[in-house]
């Protein structure tokens, strides 16, 4: 007899009823789940999507989104086995560390997680530190950078333990792991994924036309949001603007407790065609606040930051207590805020409603109050304020649109602050509101200056040399005028 025992080959018979019933089950469940997952529509090149990547990796991100589908009907299907095994069993078990991990998880939050803070707002102009940023402890030979290999590495190891619990990180502690920053971060980033996939409660579907008018890059952006759940749907774009899309969506559920998804959200898409930001240049190239970061960062970056910058300037205004949209998540250039309006249908532009002149009244007060608000207490310039960045919503004016808002002492922040004043002078005294007052009467009410001249050439004048002061005084000095300081200090040159 053959050492290794005879081929067991009686197969198991079954029946023609069986594979017939087997195989009507099969397809049922296919069309099933091909309601349920609905494929992917083919692209439309959408009008902006960049000459650069228009090929190759529009192919990439299909193949992504196909993968993704893929994988959320794998998940299903083990879902669907895990269910039958367990059946009523009361010990259950558990097919999760089967389940798929998205593969652009990974490489597409590379430079997310260093370079977006979400958090600090670093157009903040910097106050002086006292305590030198020396970045290492202990002293001579015993001296540790906090960059110290072996140090971080222990770190990142103990800090896998923050992870979910059905994270399994084996035993690193133990065996004394060092992980890499990248490895660490790559992890984390995994971890966080799989924790906010495992809280995903129901698939949820996506049938957006809108889509189609944004690069795969951002179509998989948006894809993402209504996979996890934040976003319930994407119903429609709202405005295709010159710099940026904007899209309506229902809120869904926030993987994290404490944040709360407003029920109607705005989505702005920072478009990523570069030309459209060329005529940006003024706003950003001589800003202070960009000069360290201005010259390193990529063309892909920078739009970045103006979605990031967005995102700072509505929370400096949220906090001020003005009426804005209120930010709900900033994911590269796609910024989530709440939706001013009701029903997917936008508050108007004020440009755009009619108001009685009681309302009309009300609205230029409001407005007024809020120039003050912003320039005194967010430290900010509009720098793009007119009739069509002002919604008129349950009675009351809000202020949209501010990416390009820069602070007073922006080399050209005056200049801006005089532009808004003008738009809106000109918009209320049009609109027969008596009471409002010229731009150069509501240019000094909102800064605080005290500029006499009474024709605009005088008055520009005038403008522009209080800039030219506070830049010379920068660069003689290295900080600003404080006659630019929102407590209304006199100038003071000494240090
Ligand atoms: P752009 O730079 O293209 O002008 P905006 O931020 O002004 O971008 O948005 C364009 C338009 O989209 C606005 O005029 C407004 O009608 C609409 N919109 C933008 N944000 C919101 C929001 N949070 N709620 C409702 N509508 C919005
Ligand atoms: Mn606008």
């Amino acid at each position: 007899q053959c050492p290794w025992g005879a081929p067991n080959t009686t197969s198991i018979s079954c029946s023609l009823a069986d594979v017939m019933s087997e195989q009507l089950a099969k397809e049922l469940q296919l069309e099933e789940e091909n309601a349920a997952f609905p494929e992917v529509v083919a692209v439309a090149e959408g009008p902006f999507i960049t000459g650069e990547n228009v090929d190759t990796s529009s192919d990439l991100m299909l193949a992504q989104m196909l993968q993704m589908e893929f994988d959320r009907e794998y998940d299903a299907q083990l879902r669907r086995e895990e269910k039958k095994i367990n059946g009523d069993s009361k010990v259950s078990i558990s097919f999760e560390n089967y389940r798929k991990v998205h593969p652009y998880d990974s490489d597409s939050s590379e430079d997310e997680v260093d370079w977006q803070d979400t958090r600090h707002d670093p157009y903040r102009a910097d106050k002086p530190t006292t305590t030198p940023r020396k970045g290492f402890i202990g002293k001579g030979k015993d001296i540790t950078t906090k960059h110290d290999e072996v140090v971080c590495g222990r770190k990142n190891t103990a800090r896998m333990e923050n992870f979910a619990p059905e994270f399994h990180v084996g035993d690193g502690i133990g065996m004394d792991l060092k992980l890499s920053n990248q490895v660490f971060n790559a992890l984390k980033q995994h971890a966080y994924s799989e924790e906010r996939r495992s809280a995903r409660l129901h698939e949820k579907k996506e049938h957006s036309t809108a889509e189609k008018a944004v690069d795969p890059k951002t179509r998989l952006l948006l894809y993402k949001m209504v996979n996890s759940g934040m976003l319930e749907t994407i119903t429609g774009c709202i405005s295709t603007g010159k710099e940026s899309v904007v899209f309506h969506a229902y809120g869904g559920k926030s993987a994290t407790e404490d944040k709360v998804i407003p029920p109607e959200c705005a989505i702005k898409v920072f478009k990523t065609t570069l030309n459209e930001f060329k005529n940006r240049d003024k706003y950003i190239k001589d800003d202070y606040r960009f000069k360290d970061r201005f010259s390193k960062l990529n063309p892909r970056k920078i739009i970045r930051m103006w979605a990031e910058k967005e995102m700072h300037n509505l929370t400096r205004m949220q906090n001020a207590g003005i009426l804005c949209p209120q930010v709900v998540i900033l994911k590269k250039h796609v910024l989530v805020m709440s939706f001013i309006g009701q029903d997917q249908v936008p508050a108007p532009k004020l440009k755009d409603v009619t108001l009685s002149s009681e309302d009309m009244k009300k609205a230029y007060y409001q407005v007024l109050n809020m120039m003050q608000q912003l320039y005194k207490e967010c430290n900010l310039v509009h720098a793009d304020l007119s009739e069509y960045n002002m919604l008129w919503h349950d009675g009351k004016v809000w202020l949209i649109d501010v990416s390009q808002s820069v602070e007073p002492t922006h080399p050209h922040g005056l200049e801006f602050l005089f532009r808004d004043c003008k738009n809106v002078s000109q918009f209320f005294q049009k609109a027969g509101v008596a009471e409002a007052l010229n731009e150069r009467e509501l240019f000094n009410a909102v800064s605080g200056f005290n500029i006499t001249a009474d024709n605009e050439v005088d008055f520009q004048a005038e403008i522009e040399a209080l800039e030219k002061m506070n830049e010379d005084h920068v660069q003689n000095h290295g900080k600003k005028l404080s006659v630019f300081s929102s407590d209304g200090d006199p100038p003071i040159y000494d240090e």
